[in-house]
């Protein structure tokens, strides 16, 4: 039997709590849907355990939010939760948390990592104000947004949630927000020593690299909205206003879906040949959006991870250099495991023990796509690679449960239980 069950939901991982080793890292991964949701716990003897949440997942119903809200309290305080990018399956599940968060009633931020329409547009700085005739048209698009959403089955979130956006909630809960970057954009910059991305000290023992995204990323980012604000006959200037901001965070949200949704689906054809899914032709379809991601390399002791939230693989490869080679312990793959952000030359430079794919298939229902698991498995390799799926519905899971294809391409899946948090140790 090839699936070998490793990954502990949370009631087990208390127990292995007390047995652990003087340090641990744990990653819980949540049922976020189609969307990504992680808990990083970095435990060591000499100091409290650390916590990191990424991203908060997309909202279907209420049990992944519950069950997010719940494991918060536990913890009482967080020491960092990264937003990588404003794209709802990762955006989503933070508004509804910090909507409920008033005076820390849920957990204690101690601080957030986010790239909000300031940021966005800190390299632009237009400061004409805007008209009431703006403002109102602006209210009409996130008005539209509400019906939008009202009359999609999938996504069954509150009137509120599908008004606001994370920006205002920063705010109104006075979150400490990019403090690290003294309040500005959480961005890569080299370090002039090393010619490397920057590190930055979390804790003595705990380091954060931030590959992307980088500053012509970003002013890419704006001038994408700025064209899809025009295209809506609404011109912006002010950019402190809060309408404005939940309009663009919500426009840059819709945009990437509008352009996902005109690509021509090829659901990945079935066939008994990994070497198949190798062998087809790459392509490099990204959008700006997923490609703002703030992807990074995690750093606590010598355990090293990598979280590519959506990023593309070219900005990664370039941040890297091509001439390099890393090792992980963990990846969590890029964009749910689409093929076009997972590229053959980049997994020429960065390997891993685990990779984790977070999704449930059911938005881009390709996602992950056959392509993109051929790529990290057929490559030579010393020691088995674990392939961590958090739904084993979605039909890469069910294919990839071939033992021949296991004992050649060296690779294991880990059963999750589909629904729950499953907790991986590292
Ligand atoms: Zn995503």
């Amino acid at each position: 039997m090839l699936i070998k069950k490793i990954v502990k939901p949370t009631t087990f991982y208390y127990f292995c709590e007390k047995i652990k080793n003087t340090m641990a890292v744990f990653v819980e991964i949540f049922p976020a849907s189609y969307g990504d949701c992680f808990l990083v716990r970095l435990e060591s003897e000499d100091s409290k355990p650390y916590h990191i949440l990424i991203d908060g997942g997309k909202i279907c119903g209420n049990p992944h939010k519950n069950k997010l809200i719940e494991r918060l309290q536990q913890i009482q305080s967080l020491d960092l939760l990264i937003v990588t990018h404003i794209d709802d399956d990762h955006i989503e599940g933070i508004i509804e948390l910090l909507e409920q968060n008033e005076n820390d009633s849920i957990v204690h931020i101690k601080e957030i990592w986010f790239n909000g329409f300031r940021h966005i547009h800190y390299y632009i700085g237009d400061t004409q104000g805007l008209s009431q005739d703006h403002i109102n048209r602006l209210d009409k698009i996130l008005a539209h947004r509400k019906s939008k959403q009202d009359t999609n089955g999938i996504k069954e979130i509150s009137a509120d949630t599908a008004h606001n956006t994370l920006t205002p909630l920063i705010m109104q809960r006075n979150l400490p927000w990019n403090q690290r970057f003294l309040g500005e954009t959480v961005i890569m910059e080299k370090d002039m020593e090393t010619n490397q991305a920057r590190k930055y000290e979390l804790r003595k023992d705990i380091s954060i690299q931030i590959l992307t995204p980088t500053k012509e990323i970003l002013m890419e980012l704006d001038n994408f909205w700025l064209k899809a604000l025009n295209s809506k006959n609404t011109k912006y200037n002010e950019v402190e206003d809060e309408i404005l901001t939940k309009a663009v965070e919500y426009l840059l949200a819709q945009t990437e879906e509008e352009v996902e949704s005109n690509q021509i689906k090829t659901v990945s054809a079935v066939t008994n040949d990994i070497e198949y899914y190798y062998s087809l032709n790459e392509t490099k379809n990204t959008t700006i959006n997923n490609r703002s991601s703030i992807s990074f390399i995690l750093e606590f002791y010598d355990k090293k991870l990598l979280f590519l939230g959506d990023a593309a693989a070219d900005d990664i490869l370039s941040c890297l250099g091509k001439d390099t080679n890393h090792h992980f312990d963990l990846i969590k793959v890029s964009h749910h495991g689409s093929k076009t952000y997972t590229s053959k030359a980049l997994l020429e430079i960065v390997d891993a023990d685990n990779f984790i794919i977070s999704t449930n298939g059911k938005r881009y229902k390709q996602h992950p796509d056959m392509e993109c698991i051929a790529k990290i498995v057929y490559r030579p390799t010393e020691s088995k690679r674990n392939l961590i799926f958090n739904y084993p519905s979605v039909s890469a899971y069910q294919l990839m449960q071939n033992s021949e294809w296991g004992n050649t391409y060296k690779y294991e899946l880990y059963s999750t239980i589909e629904g729950e948090i499953n907790t991986i140790e590292i």
